[in-house]
């Protein structure tokens, strides 16, 4: 697999929004998160924390221009430049040691060869309260959140995450960004995100934070944890009306 192939992502299962572009700040062969949700697509995350600085490889900025340059260029050829270029990883991409100079390498890219395209940054929000992190993260359009429960017994149900982190934090974090928006990821099977109580606890939070878009999703491709279950579309419809209702901010199931 080339370069290119193995850091940046076309596919519809792998972006956000059909037609954007994804990219792969992280390493290109290990899953980095610092949480295990059980419906992770990506499968159980084995790395520990403390491995990913000491023991790991980030992509080199020039190898991250060199897939978005291929890439743009090709569509451009096409007449299909994207809409949005999406940072993500095989995890968290916040946890790159380069992040500040992969951005400032994708803004260079996207300004040269596609200046209508907006950059988004996808992260499940764990490391937002580092003050280097939020200064980088001002270089880009939309910072999309994850947040998939509004109380930490559901937190932990959904996100298991393998640092100190709690809804507090998380909710303070958002703060740092006016370019906000969160990204719910509602599951059903025998331990679950998705009760009536759950729902009510995540709207109330999303009120908190009051992001400028939500986006609504449910587990489609192979989750980490097998007896992990999507609910039914309709309930996203019912959760997106429900935030309508109470809080005014808009969701888009997806
Ligand atoms: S935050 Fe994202 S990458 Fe990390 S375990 Fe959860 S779904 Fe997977």
């Amino acid at each position: 697999m080339s370069l290119v192939q193995s850091i940046v992502y076309t596919d519809s299962t792998q972006v956000l929004f059909p037609g954007n572009v994804g990219i792969n700040i992280l390493n290109n062969s290990t899953k980095i998160c610092t949480f295990d949700c059980p419906y992770c697509y990506l499968g159980p995350t084995e790395i520990k924390v403390n491995q990913i600085k000491s023991e790991l490889q980030f992509l080199s900025v020039e190898e991250v221009v060199e897939a978005l340059a291929s890439v743009l260029d090709e569509r451009q050829a096409l007449n299909k430049l994207p809409s949005a270029i999406e940072i993500s990883g095989n995890g968290d991409p916040s946890l790159s040691s380069l992040l500040s100079e992969q951005i400032e390498a994708i803004r260079y890219e996207r300004d040269k060869r596609s200046p209508k395209t907006r950059i988004l940054f996808l992260t499940n929000g764990g490391n937002l309260d580092n003050k280097k992190i939020i200064q980088s993260l001002q270089g880009v359009d939309e910072v999309i959140v994850k947040l998939d429960a509004g109380d930490d017994r559901n937190f932990n149900i959904a996100n298991k995450p393998l640092i100190r982190v709690n809804v507090s934090r998380i909710i303070s974090a958002c703060k740092s960004f006016e370019n906000l928006s969160l990204q719910g990821h509602f599951f059903s099977g025998p331990n679950n995100n998705s009760s009536n109580e759950a729902i009510e606890e995540w709207i109330e939070v999303v009120g908190m934070i009051r992001p400028k878009k939500v986006y609504l999703m449910t587990t489609t491709q192979s989750p980490a944890v097998p007896d992990v279950l999507p609910v039914e579309e309709d309930l996203l419809y019912v959760i997106a009306s429900k935030l309508k209702r109470r809080t005014e901010i808009t969701a888009e199931v997806l």
